[in-house]
């Protein structure tokens, strides 16, 4: 139960807290734009069975592996892909706290 809780306030609530402060103008559009990180969650169609709350995504899924935390990171440098970067990167976090929580 707490562990649910803690997964979706990172989920949605840490892009919130990031859009809310960095970019104060146009937090709404930050916000939805890293919302969007949650797209990768659709690599868990891939996986058999699709969902499994024993196992840790990170380095499972491939939208998870540590080379497409790469990219991610790469994307957060770059204007044009900051906020999708930085979404991504929230997803993997609060993944990987799911992880240790295990
Ligand atoms: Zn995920």
């Amino acid at each position: 139960m707490l562990q649910t809780l803690i997964h979706y306030s990172l989920h949605f609530g840490l892009p919130l807290i990031v859009a809310l402060v960095f970019f104060k103008t146009n937090w709404k559009f930050a916000y939805l734009l890293m919302i969007c990180g949650m797209l990768i969650d659709l690599d868990h169609l891939l996986a058999n069975p699709i969902f499994d709350p024993g196992r840790c995504s990170i380095n499972f899924h491939p939208l998870h592996h540590y080379y497409a935390v790469a990219i991610y990171i790469v994307m957060a440098i770059f204007k044009r892909t900051r906020l999708l970067g930085i979404g991504l990167l929230i997803h993997i976090l609060a993944d990987a706290v799911d992880c240790l929580l295990m």
